[in-house]
């Protein structure tokens, strides 16, 4: 098939467009010119040329403007560009037109002598398939519109035009999110078109509200299958699944529009809440006022709204935020360059960052490889879409492709649960001092680090209970897992999932749980931190975030080796180990308003003990004073030897904590251990303590300091000293 080669220039200077349109015709194209931008942009969208070059400096609207207006057509002509400015201009304007998605194919900096025309002209296809492939499409449809338009009608009225969806995950977990929506058009002759091409073709011939409602109906009838058949995911799950469509400015400013989309959902019985409508930003900025008016009356119905492609138009930030948004799209010009393009990252972290701000969720879209997935996850993007997720397909294709990505993911977790070599461990100090203290801040019977194996759930760490493990098919905490939230049962007898289950019908007769997944840098959870009661029991957004900070405790100890920062001597934790984790129970004290009791103690003597024994008594004397502490503060949270004979508690609560009777138990411990074994000398100490509370709240330097000059003044008095007796 030969294709008719169309040329279209456009430049202020009339003899230039001659002599290049000479050059041109010589060489067998059909060729237009204009100086004029209005003529130009009638000639684009009617005459559909498939080479264009174009002037960077016209005197009413600059070169740039023109390709980024070229490029949010989604236009795919071999464009040229030419001007008198420096070639680095012209170079970096090639760039940034070439980053938003457009066909540059060559530059011509004037002044220029035929030849160069001619050459640039003769580039060879770009190799970029997709273009090389839109190319050819635009070159085919430039035979005639009109018949391009007839064949339009004629698809959309016979149901031709169809759609694909793509699948958008969320970074943090890679959980599926829901699926954007997109066009399709296959044509007996013409083969794929682009929706860039017809979509556009739609709206400048009155078509494109048959064809949006077309693609609703079709969608939202999958949709409504999908969350009725589909068994591969939960239904929470499923209740939280979004459908985006994309709808264009000029449908939304129809009323019946809005009408009929609302009637669909009644009729499908899907939520407005889970159908995202995805404008351009452009689009929706066409008209500010008009947009408010019509957005606004969307969110009012429960849609939620999304800015498709931000970053492309040129729209104050500011009467962006004013629309009321619920979520944005970073364009994948900039997703594509991120992992090269200093530029794009800044663009990216700003944008996240102001989206955040104003509460709205980013998604990234154009997302091609494993990279750039975690350089947007480290970034701090809420969802992703590209084709490294999976690229646009046959709705018919969604549940294996749910399926398989369901099982992928399951493998991946299981793969990093097992390098964690945690599964039949033994237990370790570290997570029981988190189980030991949610369960006495949750003043509940139970609680429990569970690890979801394959077929089992596995608790490394379990306060309150016998079982070491439990089917999967049982855990509550499987269904914790799968939420990036707390999963909270107030009453298990009361709800249909669980009422049956052997854990709440039998031991340990489960009635109220509440856990929270502790996920890993990699996304992936592998467990939960869970608390269990034996009655109903009501549970706080304040408790949810408590429970939650715990639960993040637990996985910074995952991130850790496991005994790298134990004191040799005594095995407590040393000062390094101990201050980094006093720190964080510290924040999540002064977060959640808890009271944090430090103790401070010192052995008075101990040097003398040393030189008067020998260095292994004296090791002895610490080891025992160690197993004092251990005895005594078993319930508290940090036990730790700071140095040579120093040693520090940290004990964290909901309510005022009794020092003295803390101390007197410790006196009583090492009494009366002394009465029954007194080979070892007498060990002596003194002791400072400080508090931090909703009151008063201290940063641990605070605390340190405190301690420090409440020991001096304790050691002052002799009643507070404890001699032990010989
Ligand atoms: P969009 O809404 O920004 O849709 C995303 C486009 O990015 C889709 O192109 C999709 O196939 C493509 N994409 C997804 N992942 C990747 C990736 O990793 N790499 C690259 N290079 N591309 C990726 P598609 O399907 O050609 O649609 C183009 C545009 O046409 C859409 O951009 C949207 O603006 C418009 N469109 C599509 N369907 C409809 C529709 O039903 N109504 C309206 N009004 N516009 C539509
Ligand atoms: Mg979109
Ligand atoms: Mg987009």
């Amino acid at each position: 098939m030969r294709i008719e080669k169309r040329l279209l220039i456009l430049d202020d200077d009339e003899l230039i467009c001659k002599t290049i349109a000479d050059v041109a015709k010589k060489d067998g194209f059909t060729v237009r010119y204009t100086t004029d931008y209005l003529t130009f942009q009638n000639l684009l969208d009617n005459w559909l040329p498939n080479n264009i070059i174009i002037d960077l400096n016209m005197p009413t609207m600059d070169g740039v403007q023109i390709l980024n207006a070229l490029a949010d057509k989604g236009n795919q002509s071999k464009i040229v560009i030419c001007s008198g400015v420096s070639e680095r201009i012209i170079e970096a304007a090639a760039r940034s037109a070439k980053a938003r998605g457009l066909n540059i194919i060559g530059i011509l900096p004037k002044p220029f002598y035929v030849k160069q025309i001619r050459d640039v002209l003769h580039e060879p296809l770009h190799n970029d398939n997709k273009h090389a492939l839109k190319n050819v499409l635009q070159q085919q449809q430039a035979y005639d519109v009109n018949a391009i338009k007839n064949k339009l009608m004629h698809a959309i009225e016979h149901n031709i035009i169809t759609f694909a969806v793509q699948p958008i995950i969320k970074c943090r977990t890679h959980q599926i999110k829901g699926f954007e929506v997109l066009a399709r058009w296959q044509d007996d002759e013409l083969g794929f078109i682009s929706p860039d091409v017809f979509i556009k073709i739609a709206e400048n011939h009155n078509l494109i509200d048959a064809l949006t409602l077309l693609i609703f109906k079709q969608a939202l009838t999958w949709f409504s299958e999908l969350m009725q058949h589909c068994t591969l995911l939960s239904k929470e799950h499923k209740n939280k699944l979004t459908l985006s469509l994309n709808i264009s400015a000029c449908s939304l400013q129809q009323n019946h529009m809005v009408s009929e989309l609302a009637n669909l959902c009644v009729e499908l019985n899907i939520s407005p809440s889970q159908v995202i409508l995805e404008l351009t930003e452009t689009a929706a900025m066409e008209d500010p006022i008009l947009s408010m008016d019509l957005l606004t009356r969307l969110r009012l119905k429960g849609f939620r709204l999304s800015i498709d492609d931000f970053g492309t138009g040129f729209s104050s930030m500011l009467q962006l935020v004013r629309l009321p948004f619920s979520e944005l799209k970073i364009d994948r010009s900039f997703t594509m360059t991120a992992l090269d393009a200093e530029e794009s990252k800044i663009v990216i972290n700003a944008t996240i960052e102001l989206a955040h701000r104003l509460g709205l969720k980013v998604t990234a879209e154009g997302i091609e490889d494993e990279a750039t997935l975690a350089l947007l996850k480290r970034m701090n993007a809420d969802n992703a879409q590209g084709y490294f997720i999976a690229r646009p397909m046959a709705a018919d294709q969604v549940t294996a492709w749910i399926e398989q990505n369901t099982q992928a993911s399951e493998e991946k977790r299981i793969a990093i649960l097992k390098a964690y070599e945690l599964l039949d461990s033994p237990e370790e100090e570290r997570f029981d001092r988190i189980t030991r203290l949610a369960a006495r801040l949750f003043n509940v019977p139970i609680s429990v680090f569970s690890l979801i194996d394959t077929n089992r759930q596995w608790f490394k760490s379990r306060k309150g209970t016998d079982l070491k493990e439990t089917p999967r098919s049982v855990a509550f905490c499987d269904h914790t897992i799968r939420e990036q939230h707390t999963f909270i049962v107030p009453d298990a007898q009361q709800d249909e999932r669980f009422k049956g289950n052997i854990l709440v019908t039998g031991s340990p007769h489960i009635r109220f749980y509440a856990g929270y997944p502790v996920t890993v840098s990699e996304g992936e959870s592998l467990g939960t931190l869970c608390i269990i009661d034996n009655k109903p029991r009501e549970f706080s957004a304040k408790d949810s975030a408590l429970l939650k900070s715990l639960a993040e405790l637990v996985t910074i100890e995952l991130q850790e080796s496991a005994n790298s920062h134990a004191d040799p001597i005594t095995g407590l934790m040393d000062r390094k180990s101990f201050e980094k984790r006093a720190m964080l129970l510290n924040e999540l004290c002064r977060k959640e308003g808890l009271t944090y009791l430090m103790l401070y103690f010192d052995l008075n003597g101990f040097n003398d003990i040393n030189q008067q024994y020998g260095r292994l008594t004296g090791e002895e004397v610490l080891q025992e004073f160690a197993n004092d502490l251990k005895s005594t503060f078993r319930e508290s949270d940090l036990i730790a030897r700071l140095g040579l004979d120093e040693f520090i508690v940290v004990m964290i609560s909901n309510h005022d904590i009794d020092v003295e009777q803390l101390i007197q138990r410790l006196r009583d411990t090492i009494g009366f251990k002394k009465h029954n074994s007194a080979k070892l000398p007498a060990i002596a100490f003194s002791y400072g303590s400080a508090i931090s509370n909703a009151a008063k709240p201290m940063s641990l330097q605070q605390l340190y300091h405190k301690a420090d000059v409440m020991m001096h003044i304790n050691s002052e008095s002799k009643a507070n000293r404890l001699l032990t007796p010989d």
